[in-house]
């Protein structure tokens, strides 16, 4: 048999079914699913994706064998309408409409009321005694053919549109006189000649042709495109093309148009809802020409179809056994449905809706957990623009870091500093951030960066503080001593205000209404499931008692990485930091590091309680020396009086320090053991709080971790100098505490030769943030100029800072594993890289049979989400 392209449905016949999607798009495969159902959907045929990409590979023409397939389908159709073409007495009207495997809402374009011509529209005004229905129509498919088939602007119709209501001081489209309507007709058509120099096709087969041709080609209209690449759907698929007889929403008081979803999609609510508008056609409800009714208000102005509505969407949902967003048009009192999908929602709906469904029976436990998106899980907890509000978007960047923020705009974190504690709210504007930025962030309500992507320190800072960050947005500029700025080519300056939403990467001038959601207990029901299911045990990485404290509200059990080096940049212990380092006097050295000691102390002492019970994953200073380094005129100065050195002899120390290349360079353990001291202190400073607690009768489980390990010997040299000062401190405070020493794995050597470093390690923690950049060898600070490049160009797929790579450093992950736990079987093997609360990593980890994921603390409720997930995906 030869292959067929169309596919018809309506009265009856369904030619197709639901599960044909690839092949007709989700909207003909659901238009000819509803006709099984017996639901009453006007009539018509689709043609597939596979006659697409015939289209597309003749050189975007329709070939002959297509369209004579069409045109018999065609010929059916009118058979069973008694309708025709361009039959001045029955015209048969269709819509030639886009529809793709999955919804691309509104990205895609659509034809209405084709086939009217002078002859058809007399005719229809003529069948329907109803001339100025017949008219509107005219005018409205003009318009449409001419912007999607013609490719008019449609905004030069709706100019023209808005001057003739202006003139006629008319405010709605449906207060047009027919005179009015032939008028706008006759200029529509004027516009048309004007613009492409010729006259507006008035034969309705070739209209179709033409509407279908477009509708192909409106699949690499550059909307389209991007949209496809910001949801990674393949560019190959095409889309569908469904023709559809028309029914009329627009003929007159018995007759409306509406969009609904069979549950409330913002909060899940188990109650139908949407919202129509009488005497209206097609798009007309959701562009805003007249505030639509809420559905409610159906039942009491036509009764009969608000309840045919009631049990189709009834049925609809009991058939797909998910929330379900409908279109339907009323004509003259009687209902049509013209499309149902899977409705789009927001987390908290999706979350009430899946419990919902469970407790109604309708869907597992199971099935209600694969339902809700783990990689939005936190946005549950941030604030958030209310989504009623209307906003102006200024620019967009990235959504780093999710949740709103609004506060006045400052360009230094010490102005940051100083404003907040005069208990303003400030958002913090730089070109991008650095460590020493830190205190600045910690204080402000949300960043917004110039450079810099998702994994930027802005991002990883933020999405770590639970706050709000835009990086990555590339129009903004900044000019630091004058305190102003541009945005977009808008002006912007210090104390201004300003709205970012790192959900969503726009950023707004002004106030908006913000709202925030609660921690209900559909959540913690939830949550709990996921809990019972996972196998992935999930940690937090946490540096301050404070997010200790969030996340083990967030369900963590445990802390995966606690980063020191934030707690030595705190204004009063940098400088501590910098005199250690600076000075080549070995006893103003010790004095130093006493005064850091108890600090350091006091640090570990609070996360500890907080943590009570659970293990606490402490790494052991890492970042290179530069970063401790005095930077301005001003730090120096300060420092060199401290230190009692003259401002040049400083200097000259801290660029006699400069490396390079510091990423390579003395950092991680390296520094460790040149500078054994620092560690010592910070073992002492660990072990001294945990004893201390413990003959409080507090439980508390160290695991003391040695950063960028590339080489046993390393590790061997450091975990002596930990064990010997841990057992000293241990025998002196007479107390039983065991602890673990353990590794970082984020080099390749490391997990190349993961079984001679498990001989002597108690657990493994995978830096993928470094064993990424080390095993791309690229710097995760420079890839900002070509990774985008990359993942636009196809390169590389996705970015392997947010998606871990699998074959690369997957692989080395995976090697490590196994050579590790091939000698040592009680190695324990967790992930502490930010790819530990992405939600496609998790999945990863847990094929691997890692023990668990360490993600920052608002993350935990995604991963604890996504290892459930992993586990019943790969059960
Ligand atoms: P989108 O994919 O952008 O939603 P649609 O193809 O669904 O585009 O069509 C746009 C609008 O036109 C929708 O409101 C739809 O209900 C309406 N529409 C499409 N086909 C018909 C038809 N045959 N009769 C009446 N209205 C229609
Ligand atoms: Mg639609
Ligand atoms: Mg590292």
């Amino acid at each position: 048999m030869e292959k067929r392209y169309v596919y018809s449905f309506g009265e009856g016949l369904a030619e197709a079914t639901a599960d044909m999607k690839d092949l007709l798009g989700g909207k003909g495969a659901s238009l000819a699913e509803m006709v099984s159902l017996g639901i009453s959907v006007p009539p018509g045929f689709t043609i597939t994706t596979e006659a697409y990409r015939l289209f597309f590979d003749s050189g975007n023409r329709l070939p002959h064998k297509l369209w004579a397939e069409i045109l018999e389908h065609l010929g059916k159709l009118e058979d069973r309408l008694g309708k025709k073409f361009g039959n001045a007495s029955h015209p048969l009207l269709v819509s030639v409409r886009s529809g793709a495997r999955v919804s691309m809402p509104g990205m895609m374009d659509t034809v209405l009321n084709l086939g009217l011509n002078a002859e058809t529209t007399q005719g229809l005004g003529r069948q329907t005694d109803n001339t100025r229905f017949a008219l509107d129509c005219h005018r409205r498919f003009i318009a449409m053919f001419g912007n999607v088939a013609l490719g008019i602007d449609s905004l030069k119709f709706e100019t023209l549109l808005a001057q003739k209501k202006k003139r006629l001081n008319i405010q709605f489209d449906n207060d047009l006189t027919p005179q009015n309507l032939e008028s706008i007709i006759r200029q529509f058509r004027a516009l048309i000649i004007k613009n492409i120099d010729q006259e507006f096709p008035d034969t309705p087969t070739a209209q179709l042709k033409q509407a279908v041709q477009a509708v192909f080609l409106s699949w690499n209209t550059p909307r389209a495109v991007a949209y496809r690449k910001l949801n990674h759907i393949p560019d190959d698929w095409g889309t569908a093309v469904t023709v559809q007889a028309m029914v009329f929403g627009n003929m007159g008081p018995s007759s409306a148009t509406g969009v609904a979803f069979t549950r409330n999609p913002a909060t899940g609510e188990k109650k139908f809802y949407g919202e129509y508008l009488m005497n209206a056609q097609g798009e007309d409800v959701v562009a805003g020409i007249r505030t639509p009714h809420p559905i409610a208000l159906l039942e009491t102005e036509m009764p009969d179809a608000y309840h045919s509505l009631a049990g189709v969407y009834q049925k609809l949902e009991n058939h797909y056994l998910d929330m379900q967003d409908l279109e339907f048009t009323i004509e003259n009192g009687h209902l049509y449905m013209l499309q149902t999908r899977t409705g789009k929602r927001t987390v908290s709906a999706a979350i009430k809706i899946a419990l919902d469904m469970v407790q109604e029976g309708v869907i597992s436990k199971q099935e209600a957990l694969m339902r809700i998106p783990a990689d939005q899980m936190d946005q549950v907890f941030h604030p958030m623009i209310d989504p009623k509000a209307k906003v102006k978007t200024l620019t967009k960047g990235l959504g780093a870091s999710p949740g709103a923020a609004t506060g006045k705009i400052v360009f230094t974190p010490e102005r940051a500093q100083e404003l907040a504690g005069k208990k303003e709210r400030v958002i913090l504007v730089r070109m991008e951030t650095s460590p020493e930025d830190f205190h600045g962030m910690s204080v402000s309500q949300g960043i917004l960066t110039a450079r810099g992507g998702m994994t930027s320190h802005a991002a990883v800072v933020a999405r770590s503080m639970g706050k709000p960050c835009v990086s990555g947005c590339a129009d903004l500029d900044v000019n630091v001593k004058k305190k102003k700025g541009s945005l977009n080519g808008t002006p912007i300056k210090e104390l201004e205000t300003i709205t970012l939403d790192g959900t969503t990467g726009q950023v707004i001038l002004g106030t908006v209404p913000l709202i925030r959601p609660r921690h209900t207990s559909n959540i913690t029901r939830m949550m709990s499931w996921a809990r019972e299911i996972r196998t992935l045990q999930v940690r937090a990485n946490a540096d301050t008692p404070h997010d200790a404290f969030v996340a083990r509200d967030f369900g963590a059990q445990g802390i995966g990485l606690c980063r020191t080096e934030h707690m030595f940049f705190e204004a009063d212990r940098i400088l501590l930091m910098r005199k250690m380092i600076l000075t080549d006097d070995a006893k103003k050295q010790a004095e130093t590091l006493k005064k850091l000691l108890p600090i350091q102390r006091g640090d570990f002492t609070h996360i500890f309680k907080v943590m009570e019970g659970l293990p606490v994953t402490i790494r052991l200073l890492d970042p290179p020396l530069h970063e401790f380094l005095p930077n301005t005129t001003k730090e120096i100065k300060i420092l060199a009086r401290d230190m009692k050195l003259s401002q040049t002899a400083l200097v000259k120390k801290i660029v006699s320090m400069r490396e390079t290349n510091p990423m390579l360079g003395l950092r991680g353990c390296r520094l460790g053991i040149v500078f054994p001291e620092i560690y010592r202190m910070q073992v002492r400073a660990i072990i001294e709080a945990a004893s201390k607690l413990v003959r409080k009768g507090v439980k508390v489980y160290p695991e003391i971790m040695i950063p960028l390990v590339g080489h046993v010997n390393e590790f061997k040299t450091v975990r002596d100098e930990i064990v010997a000062v841990a057992e000293e401190v241990i025998k002196k405070a007479e107390v039983k505490l065991s602890y673990k020493i353990g590794t970082m794995i984020e080099l390749p050597r490391a997990a190349i030769t993961a079984d001679e470093i498990a001989r002597e390690a108690d657990f493994f923690s995978f830096g993928t943030n470094d064993l990424t950049q080390t095993t791309f060898g690229l710097s995760r600070d420079d890839a900002g100029s070509f990774l985008a490049d990359y993942l636009e160009n196809g390169v590389l797929e996705k970015d392997p800072f947010v998606t871990i790579d699998q074959t690369g450093v997957g692989s080395l992950v995976k090697i490590a594993a196994q050579k590790g736990r091939a000698v040592n079987p009680d190695l324990h093997l967790g992930v502490c890289g930010e790819h530990g609360g992405d939600p496609a990593s998790i999945e990863f980890f847990h094929t691997l049979g890692l023990d668990y994921v360490s993600c920052s603390p608002y993350r935990v409720p995604t991963a604890i989400l996504s290892a459930a997930q992993a586990s019943i995906k790969h059960r």
